[in-house]
């Protein structure tokens, strides 16, 4: 019996032992796997699910890197001439070493200027421009570019349904029909994920506006690029009561143009808008899992 009983002790001081062991292991294990996926997640929580809009800080001029849920990437414009390596350093840090789709919203040097360069240095899918040319270096420099790399430019007008991401929904609204004005044969792009929206307008000025409200597309979007960097030219009050933004975000650097005009900024502040500027607070991002914004500035 005390035999028994000692047998028993021991077996039991094992158990005991054997228990603690295996609950120190679990204990680590389930340590291992609370960490593990809290940290993937917050990773992940910055692409997965998201679209991110991201509008570069070029100083005067203009460009908007997308980055789709699914990792898709689309470039509009790319700032000017003297922007070309803070436009490669801009891919390197956002990881994009691909553009599915580029558009050079219209051939003025504060869009296009930086094109070359990127066409150069990183793999290109399509690329979109509008049936409008210049006779200036920057212009022909974009050419040769897109020749050498052995791409066909597609032709940017209103209508066109661009295919980039199955969840993401990419339409171009203008140019509606062919001006001799460049900044109206400008490209405008809306993007929709889910319940959110973009207008991205390039320079399209009053005479681009008035024939995208004419054409009944659907014009409204939550965020707005504002036309021609805040320039009187644009951003008409019709145009504006059309689109509705909540967010509105002006691409501009220092200049001598005035933009973005005081004018502007009254219709925008009068409509309740949040407005985003580049000079002011750096580069722009706002990211949508389509249903809220993440808005993160640069300053
Ligand atoms: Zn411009």
């Amino acid at each position: 019996m005390k035999k028994c009983r000692s047998i028993f002790k021991f077996q039991l001081r094992m158990f005991v032992s054997i228990l603690a062991v295996v609950l120190m292991l679990s204990g680590c294990a389930l340590e291992l796997e609370l960490g593990s996926p809290a940290d993937t997640s917050s990773g992940s929580r910055q692409n997965e699910g998201r679209l991110r809009v991201i509008f570069l800080d070029v100083g005067q001029g203009a460009s908007q890197l997308l980055i789709s849920p699914s990792g898709k990437t689309m470039l509009i414009d790319a700032g000017n001439n003297d922007r070309e390596q803070a436009m490669l350093d801009y891919l390197k840090e956002y990881g994009v070493n691909r553009l599915d789709i580029v558009i050079g919203t219209h051939p003025d040097a504060d869009h296009i200027g930086g094109l070359d360069r990127v066409i150069d240095h990183v793999d290109i899918g399509e690329i979109y421009m509008p049936k409008i040319q210049a006779n200036t270096k920057t212009f022909e420099s974009l050419l040769l570019s897109i020749k050498n790399k052995g791409l066909k430019v597609k032709t940017a007008k209103a209508g066109l349904v661009l295919e980039w991401d199955e969840d993401v929904q990419v339409t171009m609204v203008a140019p509606v029909q062919t001006y001799d004005d460049k900044n109206n044969m400008s490209a405008v792009v809306k993007v929709v994920y889910g319940n959110t929206s973009y207008l991205l307008t390039g320079d399209a000025e009053r005479q681009s506006e008035k024939d995208m409200i004419e054409s009944g597309a659907d014009l409204q979007a939550d965020v707005m690029l504002i036309g021609h960097h805040g320039s009187k030219s644009s951003t008409t009050l019709s145009f504006l009561k059309k689109v509705a933004p909540q967010y509105g975000v002006i691409q501009v650097g220092e200049n001598n143009y005035g933009h973005p005009t005081s004018t502007v900024l009254d219709r925008l502040s009068k409509q309740g808008i949040e407005v985003y500027r580049n000079d002011l607070h750096g580069t722009v991002e706002i990211a949508s899992d389509g249903h809220t914004y993440r808005i993160t500035t640069e300053r």
